[in-house]
Order: C-alpha cells, then sequence, then structure tokens
C-alpha cells in the first residue's frame, strides 16, 4: 500500500496530526527490525482513496528539542521504506536547524514531500508559513492539529500524487480476507509471570513506553511483528504494555480481560511462572482456553530462577501438564524471557501450532483413522449394544470439527470422547491442535 510518513523533530506535533488523519481508526506499533523506536501504523482514506500512515514519532521526552543522531537514522530508514513524507514543523517556533537538517535527509528523495507547518490555530497567524520555503519543498500549508485546520488541504495533495496504480491496489486491499497470513497471538497468563519480558525478548528490544509521551492520545497496543517470513500481531487486549501498570498503579489478574484477549486471538501463549509452577490461576486460565477451543503454546518462563537440572525440569514440566491435563494439545516451551533463551523454539510453535489449526483432512483419511482409533480399545455399550461409529466428516472453518455419525450420540460419555479426541489427535497429525467432536445419531437404528 502506499506509504505516507510523517515526519519532524519531536514536540512540532506529529503524533496530533496522526491521530487527527486517523481519526476512530485502529493504529497498530509496527516492528521493524534495526529501528529502535516503535512506528505507529494505520491506514487513512481520503476521498476514496485508501492509503498507509505512519507516524515515526515515538520519542521521548529527554528527545525534545535536540536532534539526536537516532532521530536520523529513523528518518534515513522512513525514506527507504515509504512513498510520501509529511514534513511537520512548528509555526510557532519557526525555522530551527533540526528542520533543516531533516529537510535536508529528505532532499535525497524524489519522492513527495508536503511541509505542515502545524500550530496554526488561527488565520492571522499564517503568514509564519513563509519562512519554511527556505526548507526547499513546493508544497507547505499552514495546518492546526488541534483546530483540525487545513488537515484537508494537505490530504487533498498527498492524495493527488498518489499514482493510479497504487489507488486500484488500494482498493483491493480493503476487501476482506479470506484466511489471514498473519498471526493473532494473545499472551496471558498471571500478573508478574513475565508476559511483557517476552514480548519484549521476542521483538528483541525494550520497546518506548508510548503512554509516557505527554500530549498524546495514542489509544495502541496491539504490536505486529515478522519472523522468517511470518507475520505476528501480539494483541494487547491482556494489558501487556506497561501502560495498563501505569494506569491502574498495579497490574491485576482481569479474567475479563483475559477472556477477551483469548476470544481474539488465533494463538494463546500461556506464560507460567518456573518457580511457582501452574497456579489455580492458571487452572482457570487453561479452561478459558479449552472452552473456546483455542490453539495454545504454554511457556514455562524465568527459567534462568531454577536450577538448569534435568530433573528439575521435568518436575515443573510435568507439574504443569497434570495441572493442565485438559489442554493436552498445547505445547510446553521453557523459556528465560531475561536471558532471552527459548524465544526461537516459541514462535516456532506458535507457527505450528496455527498451522495445524488451519489443517484439513480427507473423509477417507479420517474414516480409516476412526476405524484405527476405535481398535486401539473396545467401545463401550450403551444399554447392552456397543456404540458404533458410522461415519465422519471434517467440517469448514477453525478449530478443526469432526462431525461423528454414531448409533447413541447420548452414549459416548466424556472419558471415551477424550480418548478418541486424543487418539485422533494423533493420528491424523494434530498434536498440537484442539479439536472438536460432534455427534449425530442416526434416524433408523437398526443395530
Ligand atoms: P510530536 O512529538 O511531534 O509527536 O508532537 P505531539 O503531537 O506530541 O505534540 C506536541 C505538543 O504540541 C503537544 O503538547 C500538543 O498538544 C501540541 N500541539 C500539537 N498540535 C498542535 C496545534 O495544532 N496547535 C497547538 N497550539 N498545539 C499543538
Ligand atoms: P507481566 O506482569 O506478566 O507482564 O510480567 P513482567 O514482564 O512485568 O515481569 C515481572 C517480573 O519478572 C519483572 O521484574 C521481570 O524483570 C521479571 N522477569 C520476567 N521474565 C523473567 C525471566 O525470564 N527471568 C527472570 N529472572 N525474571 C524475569
Amino acid at each position: 500500500m502506499y506509504r505516507v510518513a510523517i515526519v519532524g523533530r519531536p514536540n512540532v506535533g506529529k503524533s496530533s496530526l496522526f491521530n487527527r488523519i486517523i481519526g476512530k481508526r485502529k493504529a497498530i506499533v509496527e516492528d521493524i527490525p534495526g529501528v529502535t523506536r516503535d512506528r505507529i501504523v494505520s491506514t487513512a482514506d481520503w476521498r476514496g482513496v485508501t492509503f498507509e500512515i505512519v507516524d515515526t514519532g515515538g520519542y521521548i521526552e529527554s528527545d525534545r528539542d535536540t536532534f539526536a543522531p537516532y532521530i536520523r537514522k529513523q528518518i534515513e530508514k522512513e525514506i527507504e521504506l515509504s512513498d510520501a513524507f509529511i514534513l511537520v514543523v512548528d509555526g510557532r517556533e519557526g525555522l530551527t536547524p533540526a528542520d533543516k537538517e531533516i529537510a535536508r535527509l529528505l532532499h535525497r528523495t524524489d519522492k513527495p514531500v508536503y511541509v505542515a507547518v502545524n500550530k496554526i490555530d488561527n488565520p492571522d497567524m499564517e503568514k509564519s508559513i513563509y519562512e519554511f520555503y527556505e526548507l526547499g519543498f513546493d508544497k507547505v500549508f499552514p495546518v492546526s492539529s488541534i483546530q483540525k485546520y487545513g488537515v484537508a488541504d494537505l490530504l487533498d495533495a498527498v492524495v493527488q500524487d498518489i499514482p493510479e496504480y497504487e489507488k486500484k491496489a488500494s482498493e483491493e486491499k480493503s476487501k476482506p480476507e479470506e484466511k489471514s497470513e498473519i498471526i493473532k497471538v494473545a499472551i496471558v497468563g498471571k500478573p508478574n509471570a513475565g508476559k511483557s519480558s517476552l514480548l519484549n525478548a521476542i521483538l528483541g528490544e525494550e520497546r518506548a513506553v508510548v503512554s509516557d509521551i505527554p500530549g498524546t492520545t495514542r489509544d495502541v497496543i496491539d504490536t505486529l511483528f515478522e519472523w522468517k517470513g511470518q507475520k505476528f500481531l501480539f494483541l494487547d487486549t491482556a494489558g501487556l504494555r506497561k501502560k495498563s501498570k501505569v494506569d491502574y498503579g498495579i497490574e491485576f489478574f482481569s479474567v475479563g480481560r483475559t477472556l477477551d484477549a483469548i476470544k481474539k486471538a488465533d494463538v494463546i501463549v500461556h506464560v507460567i511462572d518456573a518457580q511457582q509452577g501452574a497456579t489455580e490461576q492458571d487452572t482457570k486460565i487453561a479452561h478459558l482456553i479449552q472452552k473456546y477451543t483455542k490453539p495454545a503454546v504454554v511457556v514455562i518462563n524465568k527459567i534462568d530462577t531454577v536450577p538448569p537440572k534435568s530433573e528439575v525440569l521435568n518436575r515443573i514440566k510435568n507439574q504443569v501438564r497434570e495441572r493442565l491435563y485438559f489442554i493436552p494439545y498445547a505445547p510446553i516451551v521453557m523459556t528465560s524471557a531475561k536471558n532471552k533463551k527459548g524465544i526461537k523454539q516459541l514462535l516456532k510453535e506458535i507457527i505450528d501450532v496455527y498451522n495445524q489449526s488451519w489443517k484439513r483432512v480427507g473423509t477417507g483419511q479420517l474414516n480409516r483413522a476412526i476405524k484405527q482409533v476405535l481398535s486401539l480399545r473396545q467401545p463401550p455399550s450403551y444399554h447392552g449394544k456397543p456404540l458404533k461409529i458410522y461415519y465422519a466428516t471434517q467440517l469448514e472453518g477453525k478449530p478443526p470439527c469432526f462431525l461423528l455419525f454414531v448409533n447413541y450420540p447420548e452414549g459416548f460419555k466424556d472419558h471415551f470422547l477424550k480418548f478418541l479426541e486424543n487418539n485422533l489427535r494423533t493420528v491424523l497429525g494434530f498434536e498440537k491442535a484442539p479439536i472438536k467432536l460432534l455427534l449425530r445419531g442416526k434416524e433408523n437404528r437398526q443395530d
């Protein structure tokens, strides 16, 4: 998609303009290797054209009024990535050396640059835009992000320069997707299990705390991340970013929030503290995962805090397995967010689990598998008659769901269903995904 980046020195109003442009749309945090600051990204629509808009301004308080070398790096990177730039300057402060420095970087490219002279809160102030022509760009606009003034003219100019084929592509893009190539992941677990640390370890960097920047109202928390060509969207429904801890003073365990995360995600990462093992709260969380038949990876974190002996690690693992026996399909990964251990394994498992949850098997294979499983154990009887499965078929969608045509649906008790489910998972290659069995009785019970 055509990408427009908002650049400028700290405190000129980049975020305010960004928020003004995206309106109520949701923004996400984008993770780009080699870039140390958050990129906040959203789509924008103007006069029927959709494009991507990026706020490059995740700068912290101490950066204000300075042009730190890393800001230069950020902008250089953005020049590679984007198709056009909105250079925001402060109409009240006037032209500064830092503005000139950024303009110089932007002159290295032929891509369009629009100068937004911000904080022009009333028409009397418009004359202060003229000095900014010195930056060497023709398109200079007075705007006030706060008064919503001038933003329409600015966007008209931006959209006018978007090539026709890009506009077409953006129309295509806005159509609903069938199967998402992005895995939505929720990291859940008790407070202090290490969820945020784990996310940071995955992203490979300590991330800027967006909410600490005064004057910003970024409601942005989901994080897009790519590893080995696979995209992940880490949902923040569970309050992962430190933001929530600041807001509430102390983080609390909220079933509602965890449930919300579990419902929205494709894969759940359930984090457990190695020192404590699986607790009462962990059982509750896992029950929710089971209830919504969600693919999951169980993470035993902080393994650096326990003796690195295999009997110790096995004991912890067994305790977790036993306590969470009802989600046997979830692979267990041991990590240390602190030492960045086990992170690749975790990502690999998330991908595996996700792929299995989309897997489909043919009817022939499924019915052979059922025969095989039934040969392992004599089915129980119901009212003196043996239970029978005549035929099975996989339904559309995920999680994998199998419809079994049987003689007495009410005769299939939990333990036998669990036996069927667990063995079918193994035989059919769904070791890491939950499956669902639905039973349907036959009208005509001759046998
Ligand atoms: P950033 O660091 O470039 O992202 O800047 P922010 O968007 O955080 O804005 C910096 C400060 O400028 C905040 O206190 C905003 O309220 C203020 N600001 C932003 N836009 C305007 C505007 O149009 N007029 C006025 N008067 N203040 C603004
Ligand atoms: P959250 O509440 O689940 O998001 O937990 P945090 O990520 O905030 O971590 C809680 C505490 O555990 C912090 O003091 C972290 O530094 C610490 N912590 C997190 N992961 C690890 C780990 O792998 N090893 C050790 N030793 N400490 C960790």
